[in-house]
């Protein structure tokens, strides 16, 4: 960030800040936000966490969660906060069509904004951008921006819980996106003292019989594994939905099963929201989902975990994925993993 002093400087004066992050926030979104909320409360600010949707019930337990302001839920609330706070910080997205109309009160409002995030192609929305596609999460971008700040002394248990969360989530369990950097970042969390073994039980198990039975029915019931194209398609229909009786942050994590299958490059997860179609991608080693997510699904993402949605319904959603799968044949069967 070139202008971090002139950032620094607005920081000097206690102000009103909204913390920001995307629809279906997972560990990340919310564990940078919460993260980022406990080092500018030191700083002597006001600050509100926002999200446009609900967030999964295991990340429940961290602390402040209990804060965040569902624009989902609390419309009115969310609109009075986004107005005209000093400055607004988006955190873990980098286009404003990611907030859904959280994103046209932004745009139209004169706040400050600040981008924190490690996407692919940001958009020029921010005033201050804090950019890494390198970073593992955004959590771990927090902790490199309280120390661009020079703030390192300021960090204490719940920022490093927040962000270890963060870390932990969306490098699945430090399986990928790894570094020597964020490992000795890591290493200081824990010093701050951060359980990490509390921290991996209170997220990953912690599931709810209707989790694994939904799985199971997925797995079973819900999965076509597309051979010759080293792909796998899950989805699930509103029928499920109500049959399972789940909400939207339960479907999190059943797109990362079938990769465990051998030569499977690619698996993507449809299911039916209220007004859209949404599509999750993941990928093996260096096949890229991004560029199919944001050609074909209006979306994006990363390399190996992208998304995006459509208008189409379920079924068509489907055949389209289908039919788009010859274009990207030979990439699909030799990526070496
Ligand atoms: P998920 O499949 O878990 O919803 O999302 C995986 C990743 O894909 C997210 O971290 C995000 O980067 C990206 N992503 C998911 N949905 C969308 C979308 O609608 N638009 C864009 N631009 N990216 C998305
Ligand atoms: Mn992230």
């Amino acid at each position: 960030m070139e202008n971090i002093s002139e950032l620094k400087s607005l920081l000097a004066i206690p102000k009103d800040i909204v913390i920001t992050s995307h629809r279906n926030p997972d560990g990340d979104a919310i564990g940078s936000s919460l993260g980022l909320r406990h080092y500018l409360e030191q700083l002597g600010h006001t600050v509100k966490v926002t999200v446009p949707s609900e967030f999964p019930v295991f990340l429940n337990w961290m602390p402040g969660a209990s804060d965040v302001l569902v624009y989902d839920i609390s419309t009115e609330e969310v609109q009075a906060a986004l107005k005209k706070p000093d400055i607004i910080f988006c955190l873990d997205f980098n286009s404003l069509e990611r907030i859904d109309k959280m994103g046209e009160i932004i745009a139209a409002g004169k706040s400050k904004v600040v981008m924190i995030d490690h996407h692919l192609i940001p958009e020029p929305f921010a005033d201050f951008v804090l950019h890494d596609e390198t970073a593992s999460s955004t959590s771990e971008m927090i902790y490199d921006f309280i120390k661009l700040l020079g703030d390192l002394g300021k960090m204490n248990l719940s920022i490093g819980e927040c962000l270890f969360s963060g870390i932990l989530t969306d490098t699945g369990s430090f399986k990928y996106s790894t570094s020597p950097k964020l490992f000795r970042i890591v290493a200081d969390l824990l010093e701050l003292g951060v359980d990490d073994v509390k921290i991996q039980n209170l997220i990953f198990n912690s599931l709810d019989e209707k989790h694994l039975r939904l799985l199971g029915h997925v797995l079973f019931n819900r999965m076509e594994v597309l051979e010759e194209f080293h792909t796998v398609l899950i989805w699930l229909t509103k029928e499920d939905y109500e049959n399972f009786t789940i909400s939207r942050g339960d479907t999190e994590g059943l797109v990362n099963f079938p990769l465990q299958m051998k030569n499977i490059t690619m698996v993507a997860f449809i299911h039916e929201q209220p007004t859209i179609t949404k599509i999750s991608l993941r990928s093996k080693a260096g096949f890229s989902v991004q560029e199919i997510a944001k050609k074909h699904f209006r979306g994006g993402g990363h390399k190996n975990a992208s998304g995006g949605y459509s208008y189409i319904g379920l079924r068509p959603t489907m055949r389209m994925f289908k039919s788009i799968l010859p274009e990207y044949q030979s990439l699909l069967l030799n990526n070496d993993i």
